[in-house]
C-alpha cells in the first residue's frame, strides 16, 4: 500500500513557494514536496513526476501555466543545458533577494539564531562577463568525431559548446576557436575520459583585471612535446594582450584539472593583478577569487568589521595567497596567515615582498593544527578571521577559536549552509552575531559569499 500522493511519470500542476539553496523550485502536492530545476517562486508549472521519495520528490517542467514576475529570459543560449550558471532565468534584483533570504533562513533554520538581521546582497552594476578564469574540458565528439571545447553539462561529461558565455571574458571563444583549428591542423586528439587515451585534456585561462592580460595553460595528458609554436605565434596574433602561456601535464584518471607539473612555453612565469591598493603575483595554480571586481567589495567589508586601530595581532586562516592577510596588514600590528597549501603560501611570501609588506607571517599547514600550536606558544589575537572551504570549519578549529576567545571573529564564508552550523557553535560559546553581509561574487549562480562580524558577548 503506497501512501505518497502522487507516482513516478504523473502529470501535476504545481504552485512553486519556495527556492532551495541549489536554485530549485519546491512546491507541494497535498504535503508531499517536490523539487523542480529551474522553477521560481511564483511559478505556476505543469511537470512530470521523474523521481519519488519517501517524502519528497522530484519533478521536470513540462509547460510553464503562469510564469512567476521573477522569470525573464535566459541572456545564454546554453542555459538551462551547462553546468555553469543555474539562475540565468531570474531577474538579477530577484537573485540579490533571494541569496540574502537564502542567508537569513540557513541562520534559522541551521544556526537556530533569531533576530539577526541579514543586509542586503551587494550585488554587480553589471553582472556580466566578471569571471576571470575559465576552464574548458576539450573532447572528441562520440558520434561525430568533431573537437568539442566547452563547458560540462549540469551533472554529466557532455559538452556543452558556446561561444558567448556570458559570466566569462568575451575574448574565451577566440581561444577556443584558436585551439580547436590547431588541434585539427595538427591531428591532435582530445583527450577520452573512458580509455584515458588522447592528448588534449583542458584550455584553462586567467585574464587579470587590471590590465586584462591573460595566461593560457593547455593541460595535457602526458608530456608530449607538441608542435605549440605555431599554436603561440596565432595567440599572440590574435590575443596581444597575452603574457603567459604554459603546458601543464596531467595524466590522473580522474576529474582534477591541473596535473601538479608545469612547463612555461613562452612569456612571463606570473600575472600580476591588483586588487584595491595591493598587487597579486598568479601562476597556474594559485588560488585567486574569480571574481575581481566584487572581490574588492568583500576584502573592504572584512576590513571595515575587523575596525582595525594599529595595535591589533591578527590571524587570517584558511589565508590562500595571502589576500586578506595583505589588505589588513597596513592597519594591524602583525598578521599570522594559515593555509594548508605550501604554493599558496610561496605566493604569499612573494605578495607580501611585491606590497612592501613586513609585518605578516605565513604558516604551512591546517588552520586547525597550526592554531593551537600559536595558542601554546602564548600568542593572543585581537582579531581572527576565517574563510573556510565549502565544508566550513573543522569542530578542532572552533574549539581552539573559544579557547583564545578573540574580542572580535570575522567570517568570510561561501557556504550559506555550514556558515550557520559554525555561528549555531559559536553563539553557544561565548560570541554573538553583530553583522551580516552578503555578497554577490558569483551572478546568475546559485552560490553566495557572506561576510559575518562575530563578537564576544
Ligand atoms: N582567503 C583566501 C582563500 C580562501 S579559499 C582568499 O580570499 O583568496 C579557502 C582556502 O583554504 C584555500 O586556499 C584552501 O587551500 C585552504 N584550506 C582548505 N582547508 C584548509 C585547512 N584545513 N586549513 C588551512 N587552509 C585550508
Amino acid at each position: 500500500m503506497n501512501n505518497q500522493p502522487i507516482q513516478k511519470n504523473d502529470i501535476v500542476t504545481i504552485n512553486v513557494t519556495a527556492l532551495g539553496l541549489e536554485g530549485e523550485g519546491i512546491g507541494r502536492v497535498d504535503t508531499f514536496a517536490v523539487f523542480v530545476p529551474n522553477a521560481l517562486v511564483g511559478d505556476i508549472v505543469e511537470v512530470k513526476i521523474i523521481k519519488v521519495k519517501s517524502h519528497f520528490g522530484y519533478g521536470k517542467i513540462i509547460n510553464i501555466v503562469t510564469p512567476s514576475k521573477a522569470r525573464i529570459n535566459p541572456a545564454c543560449e546554453s542555459f538551462p543545458q551547462c553546468g555553469g550558471c543555474q539562475m540565468q532565468h531570474m531577474d538579477y534584483r530577484q537573485q540579490l533577494l533571494w541569496k540574502q533570504q537564502a542567508v537569513t533562513d540557513s541562520l534559522v533554520r541551521i544556526g537556530k539564531l533569531q533576530d539577526v538581521v541579514v543586509h542586503p546582497t551587494i550585488g554587480m552594476a553589471d553582472p556580466t562577463h566578471y569571471r576571470n578564469k575559465a576552464q574548458y574540458p576539450i573532447r572528441q565528439n562520440t558520434v561525430t568525431g568533431e573537437i568539442e571545447i566547452g563547458f560540462f553539462a549540469k551533472q554529466s561529461h557532455r559538452i556543452v559548446q558556446s561561444d558567448s558565455c556570458m559570466i566569462g571574458h568575451k575574448d574565451n571563444a577566440i581561444l577556443i576557436q584558436i585551439v580547436k583549428e590547431w588541434m585539427k591542423k595538427n591531428h591532435i586528439r582530445a583527450y577520452d575520459e573512458t580509455s584515458g587515451k588522447g592528448l588534449m585534456r583542458h584550455l584553462y585561462t586567467r585574464t587579470t583585471h587590471a590590465k586584462q592580460e591573460w595566461m593560457v595553460v593547455l593541460v595535457t595528458n602526458g608530456d608530449k612535446q607538441l608542435p605549440f609554436e605555431s599554436l603561440i605565434q596565432v595567440i599572440q596574433t590574435q590575443l596581444p594582450s597575452i603574457k603567459s602561456i604554459y603546458q601543464n601535464i596531467n595524466t590522473r584518471r580522474d576529474n582534477t584539472i591541473l596535473g601538479s607539473q608545469n612547463r612555461l612555453l613562452w612569456g612571463e612565469s606570473y600575472l600580476f593583478d591588483t586588487i584595491g591598493d595591493c598587487t597579486f603575483r598568479i601562476s597556474p595554480h594559485s588560488f585567486f577569487q574569480v571574481n575581481s571586481t566584487q572581490t574588492a567589495v568583500l576584502y573592504q567589508t572584512a576590513i571595515d568589521y575587523a575596525d582595525l586601530k594599529g595595535h591589533e595581532t591578527v590571524f587570517d586562516l584558511y589565508c590562500g595567497i595571502g589576500t586578506i592577510s595583505l589588505f589588513l596588514a597596513n592597519k594591524a600590528k602583525k598578521v599570522i596567515g594559515i593555509e594548508v597549501v605550501p604554493q599558496a603560501i610561496e605566493d604569499a611570501n612573494e605578495n607580501a615582498k611585491i606590497n612592501n609588506i613586513t609585518n605578516t607571517k605565513f604558516l604551512t599547514g591546517t588552520a586547525e593544527d597550526i592554531t593551537p600550536k600559536l595558542q601554546k606558544q602564548g600568542i593572543k589575537p585581537d582579531i581572527i578571521v576565517i574563510d573556510p572551504p565549502r565544508k566550513g570549519c573543522e569542530q578542532a578549529l572552533l574549539d581552539i577559536l573559544v579557547v583564545l576567545n578573540p574580542p572580535k571573529i570575522v567570517y568570510v564564508s561561501c557556504n550559506p549552509a555550514t556558515l550557520a552550523r559554525d555561528l549555531n557553535f559559536l553563539t553557544q560559546n561565548g560570541y554573538t552575531v553583530k553583522a551580516v553581509q552578503p555578497v554577490d561574487m558569483f551572478p546568475w549562480t546559485r552560490h553566495v559569499e557572506t561576510v559575518v562580524l562575530i563578537e564576544r558577548k
